[in-house]
């Protein structure tokens, strides 16, 4: 049943060193906008399967794309490698064991390695063909917080790209649902006066006390949201470790999501007010800062067909009873919710006895309760974009967990890399072998831009949080 299309093979041609980069960044994470050594091994990768590169994209030292083939369309495959603070975890045990700073606890260590081996079979595809096209390998980082694809988009390094295609490991396999919250991480920092607590507090205006207010307020509004907008928040500074300090100042992060573009706009107008407000309430002044944002995702029903074909066609990855045993042991770390919510995520009855799926999912059985947010979405709005989704790990894993890091090098997780490969490449195929499709896309995709033009939900002072 399997390798019954010729761009499969192309992949497996490649697979060993693919699955080596993939190990390789998992055994360096680095988190957002620091991934040096990730970023070095990508572009070692592309040095010796001979692209052309560019490194530095909108002037982020761990963003390239390396590209091959002459004239034609040009398809983007999408990778990423950042890791993901406190997540550093032992790979291949089924108990919790913390190892070192940072972990690949949503796979992307896995991510951009397929991501750029689909290029890769895509290459070969396009030269034994001898079919007019380029493909582009864009790495990127800090897709965690980072917004990097923002970033990219406002700098136009997609400009010249006719359709993106990408990937995210998950514990089943399908077409990803065109969903994903726009949202803005805005930090609030209250100015206000020092003073002794006890002596003088009528001198003292507290910025802390401006934060308390605002949460307040934010907490009171969420009666009055959209039921899918999401506010979440930290503090940043506390002000300091002593009572008997009025608190001159004072930092909260607000994390605010909406369903759409606009709807984040008017949320973002609405939680700002809400800083003024708390300023005036203690007598202290807000700053705020922009830290970064990402908008909500741009659909391509007709890219999403291709995709869904090529899923259906290949099916689920097959795994074997050494995989199986393994997810089972990571199962009993997971809770009955975390696998009852997998289940009712995909649309089937709970079967407990299932450790890794086996089935595809399609698109119209999956209920995507409770979207996240993701900087992929900015490039649908630059080109149209589709993603799949690919099992790596035992049903009902949550993401970020030290059980998706576990899971990070295992058989499962390679099997499930290789497979997304060649979907990517499979839909990239059929994207350079008929232009009618593509066309069609574009189409589609200029036609929702002109009924909601794009605006760039980071505004031009807004820069990425480049250390050093
Ligand atoms: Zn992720």
């Amino acid at each position: 049943m399997r390798n019954s299309d010729d761009i499969w093979t192309k992949v497996e041609a490649h697979e060993a060193d693919y699955i080596r980069l993939a190990d390789q960044v998992f055994d360096t994470p680095e988190v957002a906008y620091t991934e040096t050594k990730s970023c070095a091994a990508h572009l070692a990768r592309l040095l010796a399967e001979g692209a052309r590169i560019a490194e530095n994209l909108a002037g982020i030292p761990t963003a390239l794309m390396g590209e091959w083939g002459q004239g034609g369309p040009m398809i983007a495959i999408l990778g990423e490698y950042d890791a993901l603070p406190a997540l550093g975890q032992e790979p291949g045990v089924a108990v919790q064991r913390p190892l070192g700073a940072a972990g690949h606890g949503c796979g992307h260590n896995l991510l951009g390695s397929a991501a750029l081996l689909a290029a890769v079979a895509l290459r070969d595809w396009l030269a034994e063909t001898g079919t007019p096209g380029r493909v582009r390998y864009y790495g990127c980082p800090a897709e965690e917080g980072g917004a990097a694809k923002a970033f990219m988009v406002r700098a136009g390094v997609f400009a010249d790209v006719d359709a993106a295609i990408t990937w995210h490991p998950g514990d089943y396999t399908g077409l990803m649902a065109p969903v994903a919250l726009a949202n803005m991480r805005i930090d609030f920092t209250f100015h206000g006066r020092a003073a002794h607590a006890a002596s003088s507090p009528e001198l003292g205006r507290s910025g802390l006390d401006a934060v308390e207010l605002m949460n307040v307020g934010v907490n009171y509004m969420r009666e009055h949201m959209p039921d899918d907008a999401r506010v979440h928040y930290a503090y940043l500074d506390a002000g300091g470790e002593a009572p008997n300090v009025v608190q001159p100042r004072a930092t909260v992060r607000q994390l605010i999501r909406a369903r759409d573009n606009k709807g984040l706009r008017d949320l973002v107008a609405r939680v700002r007010k809400i800083g003024d407000g708390a300023a005036l309430m203690t007598e202290t002044r807000v700053e705020t800062k922009v830290v970064s944002a990402v908008s909500s995702m741009l659909s391509s029903p007709v890219l999403e067909r291709v995709m869904e074909a090529q899923i259906v066609t290949i099916g689920a990855p097959v795994f074997d009873d050494a995989d199986r045993a393994f997810a089972r042991d990571i199962r009993k770390t997971l809770t009955n919710a975390h696998i009852e919510d997998t289940f009712y995520r995909v649309g089937r009855e709970v079967d407990a006895s299932l450790p890794l799926a086996d089935f595809v999912v399609p698109l119209a059985d999956q209920r995507p309760a409770g979207a996240g947010s993701t900087d992929v979405a900015d490039v649908s709005w630059a080109v149209p974009t589709v993603q799949a989704w690919v099992a790596t790990c035992a049903l009902g894993t949550p993401f970020h967990s030290w059980q998706l890091t576990a899971q990070g090098k295992s058989p499962a997780a390679h099997k499930g890399m290789i497979h997304a490969a060649k979907i990517m490449a499979a839909v990239g195929r059929d994207l350079f072998a008929g232009p009618d499709i593509l066309a069609q896309a574009k189409a589609e995709h200029a036609a929702k831009l002109t009924r909601e033009p794009y605006i760039c939900p980071l505004d031009p002072e807004v820069m990425p949080p480049i250390s050093g």
